[in-house]
């Protein structure tokens, strides 16, 4: 399956209005009625199953994170009707007969933020700035200048629509479709608002409160319903989607509710047993090594993970050892090894190859998922 980034052409990170743009630039080229040659309308529906998705949030973020969008009905193999593509341009409304409103639904919109681990676990509060359609103040969203308001469609005479003869090996057919001198309203602004050119919305930024909750991860999207953008002709608003992309920690790796930290510690503390300080989320928190630790063990601390975004409690913090074989030894440390391997009975013979008792397995299977 081709991008569907790519078969708009657009970027991935396009807003809403980006990427109903370039719909509306491929549809105009590609449409059946100004081109009905096959490949061209392989394109077309190619086009308009990615916009299907793209222009979706949720079917959007699903794509994104490597799901199958077009599960269930209406994929590639449904077919795009008429009315499927009436709606993409218009809203909805293609089967209805008769004028259309001028207000329709607003987009939403995506806006991404990004936390760092403290904040992903614990939650945060954050104040966003979106630039997104707003009510034009000037004419309360109608277009029309003030002390003016639409007038009858001359084309249509209010109808929204005209009757069109096409000929096809059927014979002659009628097909009704939008007035394009009024685009299907009946009326036309004679004397747009000077604040929105009749659009009834104007561009501004707004200032959101988003509360993020412990637990959000890259990818998690909070809908705010109604803070999108406002629909044209003062039709209601979009919601706006605040997405959360969670920056790396310096030592700390998440898995999920699990965290990962790799802790180094002298050949003598792994031998003898010692006491340990490691900073967590939660601030230092002591890390006991056992006596005779090998590298490769894996000491949890648990609820010292992120807090879970569903469920109760917290991941675990999951250390793991690493044990440093002492190097740039002086000449009195040199003879104090050589001296402890001569007690041991220890000398370069000694390595033999063991038999798996299946810690190595497990070492190699629970190794870092770094
Ligand atoms: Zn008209
Ligand atoms: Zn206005």
């Amino acid at each position: 399956m081709a991008d569907l980034y790519e078969t708009l052409g657009v970027s991935r990170d396009a807003n809403a209005d980006e990427i109903k743009r370039a719909y509306r630039k491929l549809a105009r080229e590609l449409h059946p009625d100004i081109n009905p040659d096959p490949q061209v309308q392989e394109r077309f529906k190619e086009v308009t199953a990615a916009y299907d998705v793209l222009s979706d949030p949720q079917k959007r973020q699903q794509y994104d994170m490597g799901g199958n969008p077009f599960g269930g009905a209406g994929g590639f193999n449904g077919g795009f009707g008429f009315s499927d593509i009436m709606d993409a341009f218009f809203g909805q409304g293609g089967q209805q007969r008769g004028p259309r409103t001028r207000a329709r639904a607003g987009q939403d919109a995506l806006i991404r933020v990004e936390v760092s681990l403290e904040e992903a676990c614990f939650g945060i509060e954050r104040e966003i700035t979106v630039e997104s359609a707003v009510r034009c103040e000037k004419c309360s969203g109608s277009g029309c200048q003030a002390g003016t308001s639409p007038t009858t469609c001359g084309i249509c005479k209010g109808r929204g629509e005209t009757q069109q003869v096409t000929r096809s090996i059927l014979g002659q057919v009628m097909t009704s479709r939008p007035c394009a001198a009024c685009q299907g309203f009946g009326t036309v602004i004679s004397t747009p608002c000077r604040e929105c050119h009749g659009d009834g919305r104007v561009r501004a930024r707004q200032t959101i409160n988003v509360k993020i909750p412990g637990g959000v991860e890259t990818g998690n999207r909070i809908q705010l319903a109604g803070r999108g953008e406002v629909g044209p002709g003062g039709g209601p608003a979009g919601d706006l989607y605040v997405e959360i992309i969670q920056t790396e920690h310096e030592y700390l790796v998440r898995d999920g509710d699990d965290l990962h930290l790799a802790l180094s510690i002298p050949f003598s503390a792994a031998t003898l047993g010692s006491k340990t300080k490691v900073m967590t989320l939660d601030g230092e928190q002591d890390v006991e090594i056992k006596a005779g630790t090998h590298s490769g063990t894996k000491i949890s601390l648990k609820q010292h993970g992120m807090t879970r975004l569903r469920g109760s409690g917290r991941g675990d913090l999951i250390v793991h050892i690493e044990v440093l074989t002492p190097t740039k030894l002086n000449r009195e440390q040199e003879d104090l090894i050589k001296k402890f391997a001569e007690l041991r009975g220890e000398d370069g013979n000694s390595a033999k190859v063991k038999a798996d008792d299946g810690s190595l397995l497990d070492k190699i299977r629970g190794a870092f998922r770094f």
